[in-house]
């Protein structure tokens, strides 16, 4: 009996010791994250400041830090560079805000333009010119982007059907070819309808901001089948990074460049604008399919404050149901996501 009792005593005190140590519990408590954010003390990676609007790098230079920030806007910060991914930040009063304008963006080397509708680029001439970064885009893009503001120097026209590899300071960046979404008209219309009848309506200065914001981007129909760019950002040490802004199919030129490389570690895809879960995840699937990520960042699922968001967890479950080993990740408005990028599918293939 008095073995029993010591036993059970020794089993308490090692209960007690497990709570008190529980940051360096091996369970995957969401908690943990926090902890560990606080104790990093690495504002590169735990702060909400772009740092493009005057916010820190990582400390390490091989951690790259992701911002999502709205539609399908991302900021890359990686050992000195800035790299913006789309770039349509002062979106209106109809929309949440992001927490900056894009007058703060103030640093930035280079910004890609997946294509040209207003809501990827109706900053890109201000911001571009501010910051004297290389803009890149499609003819259709690029053409609309001559019309503004912005030093045609900086400006780099690309069709992402080959031989177009972009060099930079500690990465390389390969245009391909894409698609623009082609939601059906018979869903996005019921639903727009639906909105229009149930949603207060936008009053005349609201339009009106809208409409000035909308003489930025380009309403040309090629931007579906030839203004629509992909773009694979490869790191010296291997890392890769996939960004497509729209939720087309898998082009050709997208098969044909996976098919040479395999795999990429972070795919940054827009979700489809076709409303039904059924729709928006099947293409979801296409893409990580055709992409292979280690991690899967969704964008393109915010919207006005009187519109719908598209759902993300709908696809993850639908790719984890796939493959439970991809991990998808969605995180708020500039929070940081920060990867260590010698950890890398092309290391571990011992590439
Ligand atoms: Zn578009």
């Amino acid at each position: 009996m008095k073995i029993i009792h010591r036993f059970f005593f020794g089993a308490m005190i090692l209960v007690g010791i497990g709570c008190a140590a529980s940051l360096s519990s091996p369970v995957a408590d969401p908690r943990a994250d926090r902890e560990r954010m606080s104790a990093t003390d690495d504002p590169g990676c735990t702060a909400s400041t772009l740092v493009s609007t005057g916010g820190a790098f990582p400390r390490d230079s091989r951690t790259l830090a992701i911002r999502w920030t709205g539609y399908t806007n991302y900021e890359l910060a990686y050992d000195g560079q800035i790299i913006l991914l789309d770039a349509h930040f002062d979106r209106g009063s109809m929309f949440p805000p992001l927490g900056f304008t894009a007058a703060d963006v103030k640093r930035a080397n280079v910004i890609l333009l997946g294509h040209g509708h207003l809501d990827h680029m109706s900053d890109a001439a201000s911001v571009g010119a501010r910051t004297g970064a290389i803009v890149v885009g499609a003819p259709v893009t690029t053409d609309k982007l001559k019309t503004q503001a912005i030093d045609p120097k900086q400006i780099r026209t690309v069709t992402g059907r080959g031989g177009e590899l972009l060099e930079f300071p500690g990465y390389k960046i390969e245009p391909i070819l894409g698609r623009h979404g082609e939601p059906p008209k018979n869903v996005t219309e019921a639903f727009d309808n639906a909105l229009k009848a149930t949603a207060p309506a936008p009053t005349k200065e609201q339009i009106a901001e809208r409409n000035k914001i909308r003489e930025r981007g380009t309403n040309d129909p090629r931007v579906v089948t030839e203004g629509t760019i992909a773009y694979l950002i490869t790191l010296d040490n291997g890392f890769r990074i996939m960004f497509r802004d729209s939720g087309g199919v898998i082009t050709d030129y997208e098969k044909a460049a996976m098919a040479r490389i395999g795999r990429v570690d972070v795919a940054l895809v827009a979700v489809s604008a076709s409303f039904l879960h059924t729709l928006t995840s099947q293409r979801a699937l296409e893409h990580v399919r055709a992409y292979k990520p280690d991690v899967y960042v969704p964008g393109h699922h915010d919207a006005p404050f009187n519109g719908l968001w598209r759902a993300t967890e709908p696809l993850f479950q639908m790719i984890k149901d796939e493959n439970p080993n991809i991990i998808t990740v969605s995180r708020g408005y500039r929070e940081p996501i920060c990867f260590d990028t010698e950890n890398n599918i092309q290391r571990r293939q011992g590439r």
